[in-house]
């Protein structure tokens, strides 16, 4: 019987069995015993399942990244130790030195680094584009050795929606997967398989732990792209890894398991940036509660969202929840139920004024942080960006005056009347 996601929130991943544990076990263990090294010789091989270092795998993880997989309809996932090794490792399966990749310009800032400087760094050359570009530009970007194309739902913190359709279609009539990041959308809002994306990335760092309590990301595999229809492309899913017994991934575990199978066995083992057991437990103990609290987020940053849309000392508001914004219509068709928490606006009077009003708020807390049960605002002017003067700042898309605010899943009653007041100090 096919389960509703909020049952799958709280049940999914893990199945006690008769006198088990309710709650899923902390296994804290680096490692397993066996009884021969025949045994163990198997698992090394691939031959059998089972766990042998909590380097590449550990059942905590492996039930959590089961409950993802679960929520995003996809058929495979492994927990990384943060949103950031899930962007790499999602990218570094499939591309190596001399390949490319095609991704959305108005991606999360960590994310943009880690392409155009560090991966550029590893011979992995990126083309980015205008999520809204004209159909000639996004054929233009793709090269013989393009590899991936790579997106974000709802962009940090441009709170662009992105045309998954669109993208999943350039990218198979190219014989490449399409990667979207799905951390400020959620599974509960959106499960971009279902538009066509074949690889779905999160940092569970924000909405799906929702407490501000652990770093963590996860990769989940759609299972439907087909890496033996384009071996070509893709030796490391389609060739023999002479690095792990001469397996083929493509061949030895099928499309549904390929993906996440050779990032485990040759990207966790050598990077080893997997998410520890503890993390693992408190990031479920979020998802249990993800679809209730994502409706409240949305609900209260809806409404924070009319009411500075209406205020005269604020200059403009982005939330693609609100009716007239930019990506309004793409939310409406990918995000029906709701986008996330996280609103940003100019307050009249620059970079100045948004100090001020920031300085006024007293429900919502200055953090390097959104996506948490407990409303957050930052002014990337005066942090996150305070290098760069004001003509600078507006080369890459944000304003001198522009506040990124996080709301949590208080009453929104407080955060409005908290916000009011601080405005007020302007005049
Ligand atoms: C925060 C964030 C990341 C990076 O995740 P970390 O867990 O901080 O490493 C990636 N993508 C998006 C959209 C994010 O908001």
């Amino acid at each position: 019987m096919a389960r509703r996601i909020e049952t799958t929130c709280v049940q999914g991943g893990y199945t006690p069995g008769n006198g088990e544990p309710r709650q899923i076990p902390i296994i804290q263990s680096t490692t397993f015993k066996y009884d021969t090294s025949e045994d163990m010789g198997k698992l090394f091989d691939l031959e059998a399942s089972g766990y042998f270092y909590t380097r590449l795998q550990n059942p905590t993880n492996d039930y959590v990244a089961a409950k993802i997989a679960q929520l995003e309809g996809g058929t495979a996932a492994m927990l990384t130790s943060s949103g950031q090794a899930a962007s790499f490792f999602s990218v570094f399966n499939l591309a190596g030195q001399g390949d490319h990749i095609v991704a959305s310009s108005t991606i999360y800032g960590g994310t943009y680094n880690l392409f155009a400087v560090t991966m550029k760094r590893m011979g992995i050359d990126f083309t980015f584009v205008a999520p809204d570009c004209s159909d000639e530009e996004l054929e233009a970007a793709f090269r013989p050795n393009t590899k991936a194309v790579f997106g974000e739902t709802i962009a940090n913190p441009a709170l662009v929606v992105f045309d998954i359709e669109r993208f999943a279609k350039a990218a198979h009539a190219h014989g490449v997967p399409l990667i979207v990041d799905n951390t400020f959308a959620t599974p509960v809002n959106c499960r971009p398989f279902e538009w066509g994306a074949d690889i779905v990335i999160h940092s569970t760092t924000k909405y799906m732990d929702g407490h501000g309590a652990g770093v963590g990301g996860c990769i989940v595999d759609s299972g439907k792209f087909d890496w033996m229809a384009h071996a070509d492309k893709f030796p490391g899913l389609c060739t023999p890894d002479e690095s792990y017994h001469g397996i083929t991934y493509a061949t030895k575990f099928g499309n549904a398991g390929a993906y996440i199978t050779k990032a485990t066995a040759q990207l966790m083992r050598d990077f080893g940036a997997i998410q520890s057991p503890q993390n693992a437990f408190l990031l479920n103990l979020g998802l249990e509660s993800l679809h209730v609290r994502m409706a409240r987020h949305c609900e209260n940053a809806l409404a924070v969202a009319r009411f500075l849309s209406t205020h005269d000392l604020v200059a403009w508001v982005k939330y693609p929840g609100l009716e007239g914004d930019k990506s309004h219509e793409l939310a409406q068709k990918y995000l029906p139920n709701g986008s996330c928490g996280v609103v940003s606006f100019g307050v009249k009077g620059g970079r100045k004024a948004a100090e001020t009003f920031m300085k006024h708020l007293r429900v919502a807390a200055i953090e390097t942080h959104v996506a948490d049960a407990r409303t957050c605002c930052l002014h990337p002017a005066s942090a996150t960006h305070r290098q760069m003067n004001d003509d600078e700042l507006r080369a890459c898309g944000i304003a001198p005056e522009l506040v990124r605010y996080s709301c949590g899943i208080e009453n929104a009653d407080d955060l409005i009347e908290d916000i009011a007041q601080a405005l007020e100090t302007l005049r």
